[in-house]
This record gives C-alpha cells, sequence and structure tokens, in this order.
C-alpha cells in the first residue's frame, strides 16, 4: 500500500483548507488513511501545536526551528526534500495554491523525480494512479503515468469538496533540522491585493463578463449581480487586455483557475483557453448572441440573445427575489 506525504501551508491560526480537498481525493483513491501523513510547512510550528494537532489526519510531521523566510519557495523545497527524506513517502501531494505551485516543481527537480502539474483528478488504474492534466489549452486531457520511485501530484484546488474532518487528533512528530537554507532570492515584502469583495477563487458563484459587453461600464451592472448572487466578479483575457478590467478579474489558460459551484457569463465566447480556467466550474449559464458560441457546448442553460435586452429583466427579477 503506498505511502502518501500531503504537504500543507500553515498560517497563524490555521492550516490550508486545500488539505481538506486533498482528503477527499484520498478517499476517492481509497488510500488507506493511516498511510497518509501531513507534511507541515510554516514558520515557528512547535508554537502552533493546535493548529497542528486539528489536521484530520494520524500522522503530522514539521521541521524544528523553522524559518521559511517568508514562504520562499526556495527555502520551502529545502524543508519539504528534508521531509520526503524522513518519511520516505512513495507519492506526494501538494494543493495547487500560489505557495505550492512555486514549490512543486522546485521540489520535483531537486528530488530528481517525476511530477504531474496542474491536476485536475488522479486516476486508479490497476494499481497505478494517473495524473489528469489539461493540455493544448485545455482542449483534452492528458492521464499522465510517473515512473519514478517517488511520484509527484500537483493537484488543483477547488474541484474536490472538503472531507468532512473525522476528528481524529494527529501524532504530530518534529524533526530536527539540519539544514543550511542558502538561497539567492529574497521575499521583501507580502502585500494582499486590493480588491473589493470575494476572492475570485473562492467565490461559490462567479459573474464574468466579455468583450461582448463592448466596454468597462456594464461591468457595473455585473457587479450588481454579484452583490444580489454574493458572488465574485470575474472576465475574459479579450477585456483585460482592453484594460476594461484589471489583469487580477481575468479567468482562462493565462489568468485564474476556477471551480465555483455557479459561472455565470456574458458576452463570453468560450475560448478554450478562457474554459481551461474555469471549465470544472459545476454549473455554467450564460448569455450570448450567438447561438454557436462556444460557452453554449459547456452551459447547463443558456440565453440567446443581446445582453441589453436579457439582463436588466434578471437583474430586477434577481432584486425581487431578494426582497421575498
Ligand atoms: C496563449 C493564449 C492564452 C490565452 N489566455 C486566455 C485566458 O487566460 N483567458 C481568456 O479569457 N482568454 C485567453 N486567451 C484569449 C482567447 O483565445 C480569446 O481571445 C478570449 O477568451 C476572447 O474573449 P471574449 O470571449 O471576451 O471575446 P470574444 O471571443 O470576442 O467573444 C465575445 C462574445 O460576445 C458575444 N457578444 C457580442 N455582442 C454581444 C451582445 N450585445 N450581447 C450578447 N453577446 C454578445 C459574441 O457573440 C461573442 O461570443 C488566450 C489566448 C492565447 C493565444
Amino acid at each position: 500500500m503506498s505511502k502518501v506525504l500531503i504537504f500543507t501551508e500553515i498560517y497563524e491560526n490555521s492550516y490550508d483548507k486545500s488539505l481538506l480537498e486533498m482528503l477527499t481525493l484520498m478517499d476517492d483513491l481509497n488510500v488507506d488513511p493511516s498511510n497518509i501523513i501531513v507534511g507541515a510547512l510554516g514558520d515557528e510550528l512547535e508554537s502552533k501545536e493546535t493548529v497542528l494537532k486539528s489536521i484530520p489526519v494520524s500522522k503530522v510531521v514539521a521541521m524544528k526551528n523553522n524559518d521559511t523566510s517568508n514562504f520562499n519557495p526556495n527555502v520551502l523545497k529545502i524543508i519539504a526534500k528534508n521531509i520526503v527524506e524522513k518519511t520516505n513517502p512513495d507519492k506526494i501531494i501538494i494543493p495547487k495554491t500560489s505557495v505550492g505551485q512555486d514549490l512543486a516543481t522546485r521540489l520535483a527537480y531537486c528530488l530528481d523525480q517525476g511530477i504531474v502539474n496542474d491536476c485536475l483528478n488522479i486516476e486508479y488504474n490497476d494499481g497505478e494512479w494517473l495524473g489528469l492534466r489539461p493540455v493544448f489549452g485545455g482542449n483534452y486531457l492528458a492521464k499522465v503515468n510517473i515512473n519514478t520511485n517517488v511520484e509527484i501530484y500537483c493537484v488543483r484546488t477547488k474541484i474536490f469538496d472538503e472531507q468532512n474532518s473525522n476528528l481524529i487528533s494527529p501524532e504530530i512528530e518534529y524533526f530536527e533540522n539540519e539544514l543550511e537554507y542558502k538561497t539567492n532570492s529574497h521575499i521583501v515584502d507580502r502585500s494582499q491585493e486590493q480588491s473589493e469583495g470575494l476572492r475570485l477563487e473562492d467565490a461559490e458563484v462567479v459573474v464574468a463578463g466579455g468583450r461582448g459587453l463592448g466596454g468597462p461600464e456594464p461591468f457595473e451592472t455585473l457587479e450588481e449581480i454579484a452583490v444580489l448572487l454574493n458572488a465574485a466578479v470575474g472576465a475574459s483575457r479579450a477585456v483585460c487586455d482592453a484594460g476594461w478590467k484589471d489583469h487580477s478579474y481575468q479567468i482562462g489558460l493565462t489568468g485564474k483557475d476556477i471551480s465555483p459551484n455557479l459561472y455565470f457569463t456574458v458576452g463570453i465566447s468560450g475560448a478554450s483557453q478562457h474554459m481551461a480556467g474555469c471549465g470544472n466550474s459545476k454549473h455554467i449559464v450564460s448569455i450570448d448572441k450567438n447561438i454557436d458560441a462556444n460557452i453554449f457546448k459547456d452551459a447547463e442553460f443558456g440565453a440567446v440573445g443581446d445582453w441589453k435586452n436579457i439582463l436588466p429583466g434578471f437583474l430586477d427579477t434577481l432584486k425581487d427575489l431578494g426582497k421575498e
């Protein structure tokens, strides 16, 4: 039976909840919970034992006197490598958070082991795991088999439900820190992106606009809708390139990956590069005047027509529903 090491980030009062999604994936793959170890990554972990104890697995490992220098990936890779050497896993799971995606390839390189990046899922096939990842701008899914001793999977977040924590309290093991963290790069500062409302990546509902909106002004209507639906606002690259919205709103291959419960689009054609970032939405509802728009291949519900005729009525209905 494979031994699986899952890395997670530890912050002041909590661990990154993407860990719970990875545990659901482990359930799907029938991994025996006693074969799962969590590798904790963060600073001063010995003083965060309450957080470590709240992780619902049987074993958590961490380094003593950890200093990640502000989650510097070049430092994290050394800590992670050391944890791998101490725990000898067959498989490593790294959630594709902003820290995780920076760490995963560095770790694979310094361990000289194979990696599947950007996994949407992992399938079990005849004793082997196959990492499923989008290729060719999201038009195809490749099933990748790793044939090195250790297999590393960097898995997209917000695809799996969070496992309902079973109330296990883990054994915690601290390893002596024998490492020198030499790095040529230093994180000077971290600042929180100033954005109004919900973060795109976390929102259960996303309302997004495309070039079909014709300019920045109609985004005000989308923002009104977003408030009523408790949604975040997103955009296609065409919109961001035109400067109607900042690039932090961009969804797609070169933008953000989202997997909301509901993705509502207006005037987005659904190019493959856009769908690469939102194709995992549970439900897609779209307005577009072109009945042949690609978005309708993925949309569960669609309204074909000019948004100028459709959106006002939609907004009024939402307002009425809000009053009930
Ligand atoms: C390497 C690479 C990476 C890329 N990465 C991304 C990415 O991350 N994200 C991304 O989004 N794109 C990306 N693109 C660009 C992508 O190929 C498309 O060009 C882009 O997604 C198109 O944006 P759009 O759907 O808003 O515009 P369009 O494709 O122009 O679609 C506009 C839609 O609006 C409809 N419309 C027009 N007027 C109205 C109206 N009045 N009422 C209703 N509907 C109307 C049209 O019928 C059309 O379907 C990338 C491209 C490349 C080459």
